[in-house]
């Protein structure tokens, strides 16, 4: 839906934003509910180390959204009860078009003094929360054959972080989520995309230098955010990295390896895998691979070579 002149619409849709109480998520509200979305603002309240509860995040942006012009409601589940936060969506609004997993906390620690708890929270409420909403919110989307769901994942997930074990598992787990929810929801028109932000918020504070917080606006990302919900972007399974007015898409790649073995009778031997190392580490003729389909039928045509003596 676009209005005559051009701007992305999104009258007659309903989105669900998780912890939309604060930082990026305060950002993706009130530009849907902008936009025409009916929004609901789901934020559990508690500190970034994920204690405590408060109805306040949610209510003032649900305000602010109704001072605006827009539509909204408040819900203060965790998101750990994915389908008591989707239920709300079907109970004020009676459908759920948007789903943004965005709610977050950190307890960052080394190592060696993580505790059961600081993995298992970090992990309950960016993975199990994201998987839970978007389970319970699936059905829906599939019965309307529409549907547009976001992951947020983070660098620290994509390229490690030090003190951040607990969250850059869970952050690159929900990339693997991705991959699988935008298969699993193509052909019902349910798309499904990882936002990699880097915002000035709470979570940042203190942790990004100066100089970058100040410019590090949530507000230049949620656009970003806001057009793969809109039913005329087509990406699927994608990734994009955005911060600072910047968006690029990150995709992994597989170099072209090496066989470990001179012939299909012989075994692989470390002598073997050592000496053609730099060929299974050279990643000059890399490429992305879009599927298993792909990724399996180049391993047929490893074996059909090996067979064939080549
Ligand atoms: P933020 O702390 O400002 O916002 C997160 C919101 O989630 C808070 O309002 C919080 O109350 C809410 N929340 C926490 N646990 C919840 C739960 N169980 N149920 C419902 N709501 C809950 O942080 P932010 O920087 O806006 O982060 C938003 C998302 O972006 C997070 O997933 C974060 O990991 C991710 N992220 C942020 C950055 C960044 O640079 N800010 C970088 C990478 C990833």
């Amino acid at each position: 839906m676009s209005s005559p002149n051009g701007e992305l619409r999104f009258d007659g849709r309903v989105a669900v934003v998780t912890g939309a109480g604060a930082g990026l998520g305060r950002e993706y509200a009130l530009l849907l509910a902008a936009r025409g979305a009916k929004v609901v603002v789901n934020d559990l309240g508690g500190t970034h180390v994920g204690e405590g509860a408060s109805q306040r995040a949610a209510d003032i942006v649900v305000d602010e959204i109704r001072k605006n012009g827009g539509e909204a409601v408040a819900d203060y589940n965790s998101v750990i009860d994915g389908a008591k936060v989707i239920d709300s969506a079907i109970k004020a609004f009676g459908r759920v078009d948007i789903l943004i997993n965005n709610a977050g906390i950190l307890r960052d620690r080394s190592i060696v003094k993580t505790t059961d708890q600081d993995w298992d929270l970090v992990h309950d409420v960016h993975l199990k929360g994201s998987f839970k909403c978007t389970q319970a919110a699936f059905p829906h989307m599939k019965a309307q054959n529409f549907g547009r769901i976001i992951m947020t994942s983070s660098n620290s997930g994509v390229y490690g972080n030090f003190g951040q074990a607990n969250y850059s598992a869970a952050k690159l787990g929900l990339i693997g989520l991705a991959n699988t929810v935008a298969i699993e929801g193509r052909k019902n028109n349910i798309f499904c995309n990882a936002i990699i932000p880097t915002a000035a918020s709470r979570m940042t504070e203190g942790i990004l230098p100066d100089i970058l917080f100040n410019e590090l606006k949530p507000k230049l990302i949620a656009p970003v955010v806001v057009y793969l919900c809109h039913e005329s972007c087509e990406d699927n399974g994608n990734y994009i990295e955005s911060a600072a007015g910047w968006a690029t898409k990150v995709h992994t790649v597989r170099g072209k390896g090496s066989v470990l073995r001179a012939s299909l009778d012989e075994t692989v031997t470390p002598e073997f895998v050592k000496n053609v190392w730099s060929k299974v580490t050279d990643m000059s003729q890399a490429k992305h691979v879009d599927n298993m389909a792909q990724a399996t039928g180049a391993l047929l045509e490893v074996l059909e070579n090996l067979k064939s003596g080549e």
